[in-house]
């Protein structure tokens, strides 16, 4: 039998744990059945547990939402609006990264959402922040595999502009919409490159470097896996955008975590709350100490152009920004367009999305 027939079956079969109503969602890990109403209940406890759990923000802090309009942060945006508003200034940061077509749409929902939760927005450019768009980067890191990944560049640069623009919106902690399964893909994905560096900044807020030119991020679908976010959405009629993926996503190493352990949780249900505790066991045991991160903090000065809290002399972001301007320049752009187009149409479709908050880690 196809698997949402079973799926649908097993539905009106069980009944919900909470009420005996039919169910409507089974939850294999539990297993769990529930009803709309407490399936919406069970899911929205979680979400404010976590942000209880791991300390996430407190009373009368501002909370800054990375918002792209897909599932994630949709649902990040309208839960932090339902139970925080009251104690919690929210606003949402929309970074348009210059992708023709997919980018409008989805920046379209986000601030479609804003309005009817009444919630402010600011949204800022790639164009307007770098003078250049993910149109004109990515032909030519795809065609530089040296480069880094397209993701990867994209992300440094959104990194870049979400802690600029949280500080000068006076931001206490800027909320991302990461979700259970996008940490435990960035676990393996770490174990499996060997980045141990990288492994030991993961946890529900970020950062291991408490410096006060950073903003803290925090993650409070940190506990919450996709699945359950694109359910809640459905059956809650949240509307978010969920039409084509980004055409540079293609390319992402991620896909390939995603698409081993979204298997692995379909054969053995639980998988990733597994490893999701196992890192969590492990996490004290590597965490820096005070000193560690103080000397971190210390070994920081101000990037000459972009004044963001840097090692160098120029930050990352703006180092990739000069490093892709000179590429350009060069002329090597123009060649390699065409090649690129047909290469990822013929990939995606066999892919899922990589949401844009993917890189924000
Ligand atoms: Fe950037 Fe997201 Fe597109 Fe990757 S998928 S290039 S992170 S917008
Ligand atoms: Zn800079």
């Amino acid at each position: 039998m196809h698997k949402a027939n079973q799926a649908e079956k097993d539905n009106e079969i069980n009944k919900c744990d909470k009420c005996g109503e039919k169910s409507s969602i089974t939850l294999a890990y539990g297993p769990h059945y529930y009803c709309k109403r407490h399936f919406t209940q069970f899911f929205e406890k979680r979400f404010r547990k976590t942000i209880r759990k791991y300390k996430l923000f407190n009373q009368k802090e501002k909370i800054l939402i990375a918002l792209s309009g897909g599932k994630d942060s949709i649902t990040l945006l309208h839960l932090l609006k339902k139970y925080y508003s009251k104690s919690n200034e929210i606003e949402a940061l929309i970074i348009d990264e210059g992708v023709a077509g997919y980018r409008k749409k989805a920046i379209k929902a986000a601030i479609e959402m804003c309005k009817k939760l009444g919630v402010k927005h600011t949204i800022i450019s790639f164009k307007e922040e770098f003078g250049i768009t993910n149109d004109k980067i990515m032909p030519l890191i795809l065609a530089n595999p040296k480069m880094g990944g397209t993701c990867a560049f994209c992300g440094t640069l959104r990194r870049n502009i979400m802690n600029r623009y949280a500080k000068k919106m006076g931001a206490d902690k800027l909320a991302t919409g990461h979700n259970l399964d996008d940490e435990v893909q960035s676990f393996v994905m770490n174990v499996f490159n060997n980045d141990f560096a990288r492994m030991k900044r993961m946890s529900a807020s970020s950062g291991i470097i408490e410096h006060k030119g950073f903003v803290k991020r925090i993650k409070p679908l940190y506990e919450t896996p996709e699945k359950e976010i694109i359910a809640y959405c459905a059956l809650n009629e949240i509307k978010h955008y969920s039409e084509e993926c980004c055409p540079y996503s293609w390319t992402a190493k991620r896909n390939e975590y995603r698409s081993m352990l979204n298997h692995f949780e379909e054969r053995f249900p639980g998988t990733e709350h597994s490893i999701l505790r196992f890192y969590e066991n492990i996490l004290p045991l590597v965490r820096p100490k005070k000193s560690e991160k103080q000397k971190l903090s210390e070994k920081l000065i101000e990037c000459k152009k972009c004044g963001e809290p840097t090692e160098k002399e120029i930050c990352k972001a703006c180092e990739m920004i000069e490093k892709i301007k000179a590429e350009i320049k060069n002329g090597k752009l123009k060649n390699l367009k065409k090649s690129n187009t047909t290469n990822h149409t013929k990939y995606n479709k066999k892919l899922t999305c990589v949401t844009t908050k993917h890189s924000a880690k």
